[in-house]
């Protein structure tokens, strides 16, 4: 995978980390973000260092690995290791990264195994020289594009489909195309979710596919027309001082060389299905999507729950952090107290290290610990983005009422999650969704709450203040907006058990 030619420092001091030995009940209870991507061109600057610093504010997208790739001249040089993006990179590796372009990544493993090998960006040899990719998102026939990258002897080396799309491309130029031709070639044989990063010695390009699930924006650096970065959010821009352009477009194609940007729209069927899940959870709050933060978005949400499902209550508190925007928006409609019920301990990452018998009964509070003086004697409602399998829900509950809360009202500010996601978020197999399998009275019942209440699949549509068509919301409806195979709906590592 690493051509002879690159620079390439790579670790395996880590151990193999099979996400499948995790017990269920150790996994976050959460839907996870699959990756963030960072591009840029930028003579003159310290491209790694800015990479570095994109990552860095990408961090919550994905916490398994991290890597960054630069290219000065036709060397290209890359380095990609488990863990966060701080604890991966230091000065001197920084260092050890020259060039005018960059690409970085960071994983949070929806195909392939949690390994160093898995990470990205993933560089390839071509006939017209290395190329590196970042990719966010899942294919979805990945089946179909193994079996012919295999049939013309590719030597694949990960698990992952994000090194298909690299070897399609790479497969293209050695059958005669020129780069640009030759990754649009390799974009039709993709389907599903994909938002790319691709660098290689000419410049840096951008993609999306045809239904832009993924995010994907531009900006400049320093008002400079030769300067630009391609980032997941705009978050990432705002970190290194560069300015929000537009977004690339779906079934758009950005080339950024020493003649600027170009743009091609390099695919004929275009329809805009930007995952909902972005906005009210994955996405940072400060980032901004159609051209408001997601923080206003997540306010508004709340409002309308607080219309749709109102209950008398003492206070009202979210979980934090992606429930607290929801939460004040609630309380400004419900004219009820807003407070903050539930601590965070900010300064814990994923750990792999499992808590003691005793830690793991007495709940979460390694990460939550609710405020005791706050909550006593009080009737509270807890406003969450979410529930996925409840698990965690259960635990927060019992906390609430062990620090004296004396009812406890839940409000979820979307719909029930009712179905998996293949488009890049790593999310429990249908039987494990506890909204699957169970109705909403039944829910209030197995967390033990007073009562439960969810926004409805229109409220959050409309509350977006956009064409409600432009979103998938596949995973309250079914409705999957690039057509699933079944064989894939069985299992998230099923390239792995093709491969044994
Ligand atoms: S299925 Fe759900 S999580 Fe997946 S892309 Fe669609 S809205 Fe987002």
């Amino acid at each position: 995978m690493i051509p002879s030619n690159s620079k390439a420092v790579t670790s395996d001091k880590y151990a193999q980390i099979n996400r499948n030995q995790i017990n269920l009940d150790e996994r976050p209870d959460k839907q996870e973000e699959a990756c963030g991507v960072f591009g840029i061109y930028a003579p003159e600057q310290d491209v790694a260092k800015l990479t570095y610093f994109g990552l860095y504010a990408l961090q919550h997208r994905g916490q398994e690995s991290a890597g960054i790739a630069t290219f000065k001249g036709k060397q290209v040089h890359l380095y990609k290791d488990m863990g966060l993006v701080s604890q991966v990179f230091n000065e001197t590796i920084l260092d050890e990264l020259p060039g005018n372009i960059g690409v970085g990544h960071t994983r949070y493993s929806t195909t392939g195994s949690s390994h160093v090998a898995n990470a990205q960006p993933a560089v390839v040899q071509t006939r017209l020289g290395e190329i590196a990719l970042a990719h966010n998102g899942n294919l979805v026939n990945t089946k179909q594009l193994r079996s012919e990258l295999l049939e013309k002897s590719c030597n694949l080396t990960t698990t992952t489909d994000s090194e298909m799309i690299a070897l399609a491309i790479a497969e293209e130029l050695n059958d005669g195309s020129q780069l640009f031709e030759g990754a649009i070639r390799a974009f039709h044989r993709c389907q599903g979710a994909f938002s790319l990063v691709i660098g290689s010695s000419e410049g840096v390009m951008g993609v999306r596919d045809p239904n832009g699930i993924r995010p994907l924006v531009i900006g400049t650096l320093e008002g400079s027309p030769t300067r630009y970065v391609l980032a997941s959010e705009t978050c990432a821009l705002d970190i290194i001082g560069a300015k929000y352009l537009r977004d690339v477009e779906p079934g758009e194609l950005v080339w950024i060389t020493e003649d600027g940007l170009e743009s091609f729209q390099w695919s004929q069927k275009q329809e805009r299905k930007l995952c909902i899940f972005e906005m009210f959870y994955f996405a940072r709050p400060d980032s901004i999507m159609n051209e408001e933060s997601l923080y206003s978005y997540r306010m508004r949400l709340g409002r309308r729950l607080a219309k749709e499902s109102l209950v008398d209550a003492d206070i009202v508190f979210g979980v934090p952090d992606s429930g607290i925007p929801a939460a004040i928006g609630f309380s400004k409609v419900a004219d009820i107290p807003y407070v903050e019920g539930l601590i965070k301990n900010r300064y814990v990452g994923r750990t792999f290290i499992q808590p003691t018998q005793a830690m793991r009964e007495s709940g979460i509070r390694m990460k939550l610990n609710p405020l005791k003086d706050v909550l006593s004697g009080k009737r509270v409602i807890i406003i969450d983005d979410s529930i996925v399998r409840g698990t965690t829900s259960r635990k927060l509950v019992k906390s609430l009422r062990e620090a004296g809360a004396t009812e406890v009202h839940m409000r979820i500010s979307s719909p029930p999650v009712t179905h998996p996601c293949f488009y890049g978020i790593d999310t429990d197999s249908q039987d494990q969704l506890i909204a699957a399998t169970k109705s909403v009275e039944e829910i209030a019942k197995h967390l033990e709450v007073d009562s439960l209440a969810y926004l409805s699949w229109e409220g959050m549509l409309e509350e977006t203040k956009q064409d409600t068509n432009s979103f998938c919301s596949a995973c309250f409806t079914g409705d999957y907006p690039v057509p699933v195979p079944e064989r894939l709906k069985r299992s998230k590592l099923m390239l792995e058990e093709a491969i044994v």
